[in-house]
């Protein structure tokens, strides 16, 4: 595809006093003549793609030095979007730099939406959408294992994966095509092959749909409330998974008010953790807005982990709490403070008045690992290690449809009807199949994934 307006956008993050590098980057048939007009470089520096030159940026109206920088030239079509790419690599700052961004443009490009380099290089064939999409990925990262998994995209392993799931589906779909068109000129098809062929990958579909949830966690993190009556021992556990004294433990209840929010990792998921003020019914007007904060916490969260003491039991109070938590959640009861009461740790089933829970020490920190272990398994994070790819929301909900597709074309299988009620679903799977490689995708898509991107990317 042709595309022919020049485009520009700062590349990298800036602000002021950060960054010791901002790169501002062209691309587009104007882009070397743009950066021709604008940069000076001393000696004899051939202007050749894939050198780098040294020099200033110098605004052409007044002469004016604007920035010193080096100037990197790839040209069409050995470049990131495939089109003449400069980038100008600035020393950082913000002042310096949007100048530079404002002499392109005035220089004749237009200002970057957000993602158009990439969708550019997708246009172009550079990339397909599932490693575009991946780039996306890396970038927002909030963890190494997030970070591997946007790898692995990028190397193509989903587009291999789901590309070689449509190829079967062709292969089945060109056969089904062909009887229906000349029955009479071609072998038998075997029915029972094609079914089963369908379902194989029908099964690969929704396992890959299944594993999603796992990548998602990875991606976007899990944000989890952390509630339990004063003094059972949430700060100090907020402490033991953060590793760092965040939280204040105190031994007066009721003094964790204001939700506090932790960022961290886990297994290599991150994680939100809410601590939430010691919920119970009271009259004291500030703790009352602590309360409210709680619930909207518990409203908030993927999983609730919901504390109480084990050295004073289950009481009524941790009932009234559990009642608290909203059906849809996912619930994790653990009981804190072994040590005191002299109780193994680890999963525990219900019993001596105690609810089914896992038992630990937020002192001395055993029973840690089975916390956080229960706690990603609940969340059907499981052991992330094996996983290999893994689907965007945009990719699963797309898998979702080829696979009911795929059923439904067994549906007409197993009525034994003719092979052109087989091939309209079965089109349809294909069809769903391409969207998330982008070889079969509308502009209105592609503007949405991309609008996702940061600017400059
Ligand atoms: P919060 O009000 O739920 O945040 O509870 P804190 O974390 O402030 O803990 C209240 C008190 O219980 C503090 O004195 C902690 O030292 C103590 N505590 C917390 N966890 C444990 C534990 O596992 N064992 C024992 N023995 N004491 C604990």
């Amino acid at each position: 595809m042709e595309v022919s307006v020049t485009i520009a956008a700062v590349a990298t993050a800036v602000a002021p006093g950060q960054g010791s590098v901002a790169i501002v980057r062209i691309s587009g048939p104007e882009a070397e003549a743009i950066g021709r007009r604008l940069f000076v470089a001393p000696g004899q520096q051939l202007w050749e793609s894939h050198r780098v030159l040294y020099g200033h940026v110098v605004d052409p109206a007044s002469g004016e030095r604007v920035a010193e920088a080096l100037l990197l030239l790839m040209r069409s079509p050995r470049s990131f979007t495939r089109e003449t790419v400069v980038e100008f690599h600035c020393h950082g700052g913000l002042i310096a730099v949007q100048r530079v961004l404002e002499l392109v443009l005035a220089a004749g490009a237009r200002r970057a939406l957000p993602g158009e380099f990439s969708q550019r290089a997708f246009l172009n064939g550079r990339l397909d959408l599932t490693r575009a999409e991946a780039i996306s990925e890396l970038i927002t990262a909030r963890s190494r294992r997030a970070a591997q998994l946007a790898m692995a995209g990028l190397d193509g392993g989903l587009h291999q994966r789901i590309g070689a799931l449509r190829e079967r589906l062709l292969d089945q779909l060109a056969e089904l095509e062909a009887r229906v068109d000349f029955e009479e000129d071609l072998p038998p098809l075997d029915g029972d092959a094609v079914a089963a062929e369908l379902a194989a990958v029908r099964g690969e579909l929704e396992q890959l749909v299944a594993e999603a949830r796992q990548g998602e966690l990875l991606r976007e993190g899990l944000r989890v409330a952390i509630v339990g009556r004063p003094n059972v021992g949430k700060s100090s556990l907020l402490n033991l998974l953060s590793q760092r004294q965040k939280a204040i433990v105190t031994d007066l209840p009721g003094t964790t008010r204001d939700l506090l929010e932790i960022e961290l990792v886990l297994e290599g998921v991150p994680l939100t953790l809410l601590d939430t003020a010691g919920i119970r019914p009271t009259t004291d007007r500030v703790e009352a807005l602590g309360i409210e904060r709680a619930r909207q916490a518990l409203a908030a969260a993927d999983v609730v982990l919901l504390l109480f003491d084990l050295a004073a039991g289950w009481t009524p109070e941790d009932q009234a709490l559990r009642e608290l938590v909203p059906e849809a959640a996912v619930l994790l009861v653990a009981g804190n403070k072994a040590d005191a009461a002299g109780l193994p740790v680890g999963l525990v089933p219900a019993g001596a008045g105690l609810p089914a829970a896992l038992h630990f020490s937020a002192l001395t920190g055993a029973g840690r690992q089975e916390l956080v272990a229960e706690l990603l398994r609940r969340c059907g994070a499981g052991p992330i290690e094996g996983l290999q790819v893994a689907l965007n929301a945009r990719q699963r909900d797309l898998a979702a449809v080829a696979a009911a597709s795929l059923a439904a074309s067994l549906e007409a299988a197993v009525q034994q009807l003719p092979w052109d009620f087989w091939t309209i679903d079965l089109r349809a799977a294909v069809r769903a199949l391409g969207e998330i490689t982008g070889e079969e995708v509308g502009e209105a898509v592609l503007d949405r994934v991309f609008s996702r991107f940061c600017i400059g990317k």
